[in-house]
């Protein structure tokens, strides 16, 4: 996972965004090194994906 604003390579363990009530739920990454937070393309897909299976 490659931060979009500095470039820094973010390990996987620490792409979870802590600060957020959200906890292990929330979509956001965020960058260790700037602490930039944007959306991970692949967890908010695999979130749609829950929505959808969630919405019946
Ligand atoms: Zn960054």
């Amino acid at each position: 996972m490659k931060c979009p604003l500095c470039g820094y390579n973010i390990p996987r363990e620490k792409i979870e965004c802590r600060n957020c009530p959200m906890g292990n739920n929330c979509q956001l990454v965020c960058c260790p090194h700037c602490h930039y937070q944007f959306i991970d393309p692949h967890s908010s897909r695999l979130l749609n994906l829950l929505k959808r299976l969630f919405k019946r």
